[in-house]
């Protein structure tokens, strides 16, 4: 399998694009050197009966088949077999993602199973593991640096804690994190793992991390790499979930409609991959919460950046869905100047328009819904009382978006449930009245020591952190990828 960046055959970068990359380079390199992100040259595809023999098997078996293709040699059938086993061990459900019945045709599909409660451990549980094997195998070591708002930075963290070939530095704005992502963060105290509190705010962490990226020394120095939802790994790794819950329902003889929480249009992303497979899915919904910009572009073919409002839905709070442009270079036919062309655009003027006919094509697979704080802790309530299901906002956005978006009520409606809702007490104490209880295995969470460096919002002094820890870690495999 070969791998291509958005923006390939663009005049960016010294020599313009550079060749097609194999899947372990992809994983490595995160953002592709030309700006734009890597995704196969093709879609694999996987045949009725492919899909049809797939029926009853366990998560991991379905994982494996899904995912084999897009990896091809990088693994061998028990080294890839082994790493998929051991991702989805960390997980408390025997089924990894258990799918839900609320009513007749409507589910929940729930994701948040792994180590950190969210649905992003069930790709960065399996990328750390893959991302160690590589750097073992090929005596390199690594570092990963990122910046959170929240979920990301501890699924990232305990999908790397204690690996020998990867050092993880994580900012997060101090204060800004909610108590239980911090905590899940700052109590990790494996010696390769380094929290940075930042005098700022979330733009600012990200801000610095691109800043180390941007010094091409420094970069080298460290071998820097990025998990963060652009990594293609991850993508793959959530297609798979499609697959199992279509399965679960009665694919491949009959369609399945998803609708999903959204913020960086990862998660929704991997849904679309997973219909060019050749699954049948109906349709997607796009859910987000008032920072709206997916739903206005579904609604007006413009994309337009605002402000980002705080919500009860933290890790939706995002105004440039960086996975977009991935579904971009497909309504651009695949023209990878032209789509650098729109994005360079975008990013100095803020908006970016698609013709009709494209605005077409995104609307037969993609619906788009909104819903505010207000409805965010209604829906909590309707769900609580209605099923007995209690959900965290996210999964809450999802569920009342979902309601509005049937195309078909006898096609089975599938809402990712994104978070478990423990990991947002407080918007769920307030719809219910009831403070969610921590599941066993992070019961102790707040009786746990935390460790975390202080830092104002300043790239030398990031830098130099970096450089003073590195120096101090012992380091048997110090070569740069
Ligand atoms: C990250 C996150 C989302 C958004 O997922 P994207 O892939 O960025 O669209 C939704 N819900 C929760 C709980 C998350 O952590």
């Amino acid at each position: 399998m070969n791998y291509i960046s958005t923006r390939h055959g663009s005049a960016l970068g010294a020599g313009g694009s550079p060749a097609p990359l194999g899947f372990e380079d992809v994983m490595l390199a995160g953002l592709a050197r030309d700006g734009g992100l890597y995704l196969p040259a093709e879609w694999p595809q996987l045949s009725t009966a492919d899909i049809a023999a797939m029926k009853g098997k366990p998560y991991r078996e379905v994982a494996y088949r899904v995912m084999q293709p897009f990896v091809g040699g990088a693994f061998d059938e028990m080294t890839f077999r082994r790493l998929i086993a051991e991702a989805y061990a960390s997980f408390d459900a025997a089924d990894v993602a258990p799918l839900k019945s609320l009513d007749g045709n409507l589910h929940l599909l729930e994701l948040f199973h792994g180590p950190t409660l969210a649905f992003k451990d069930v790709a960065l549980q399996l990328l750390g593991l893959m991302l160690d094997h590589t750097l073992l195998q090929r005596g390199h070591h690594a570092t990963i640096v990122g910046a959170t708002s929240g979920d990301t930075g501890s699924a990232a963290i305990e999908a790397v804690r204690d690996r020998r070939s990867i050092d993880i530095f994580m900012l997060h704005p101090r204060g800004r994190v909610s108590e239980v992502q911090r905590r899940q963060m700052t109590t990790v105290l494996a010696p390769n793992v380094h929290n940075i509190a930042i005098q700022g705010t979330f733009d600012d962490c990200q801000d610095l991390a691109k800043a180390c990226f941007n010094d091409l020394a420094f970069r080298d120095r460290h071998a820097l790499t990025a998990v963060n939802s652009i990594n293609f790994a991850r993508v793959m790794a959530q297609i798979v979930y499609y697959f199992w819950a279509a399965l679960k329902l009665g694919a491949p003889d009959v369609p399945v409609a998803f609708t999903v929480p959204s913020g960086n249009f990862g998660n929704v992303y991997a849904g679309y991959a997973a219909k060019q497979m050749g699954l049948p899915v109906s349709h997607l919904v796009v859910a987000t919460n008032t920072n709206d910009i997916l739903a206005r572009f579904l609604e007006t073919g413009a994309m337009t950046i605002s402000d980002v409002v705080p919500t009860y839905s933290p890790s939706m709070d995002i105004q440039i869905s960086s996975n977009f442009e991935r579904l971009l270079f497909d309504l651009y036919g695949r023209d990878g100047r032209t789509l650098a062309d729109a994005m360079t655009a975008f990013r100095s003027t803020g908006t970016l328009k698609v013709g009709a006919n494209a605005l077409g094509g995104v609307r037969e697979v993609f619906d788009a819904g909104r819903l505010d704080d207000a409805g965010t802790l209604a829906a909590i309530a309707d769900c609580r009382k209605r099923y007995g299901e209690t959900l965290d906002p996210h999964t809450a956005v999802g569920y009342a978006v979902a309601q509005h978006h049937r195309r078909d009520p006898r096609i089975p409606m599938v809402v990712l449930a994104t978070a478990h809702p423990a990991k947002f007490p407080d918007a769920v104490q307030k719809a219910t009245g009831e403070r969610p209880a921590l599941p066993p295995r992070l019961a102790d969470l707040f009786q746990r020591t935390e460790r975390v460096d202080g830092l104002p919002n300043d790239i030398a002094a990031l830098k130099e952190l970096i450089d003073d820890r590195m120096a101090a870690r012992e380091q048997p495999m110090r070569v740069r990828i």
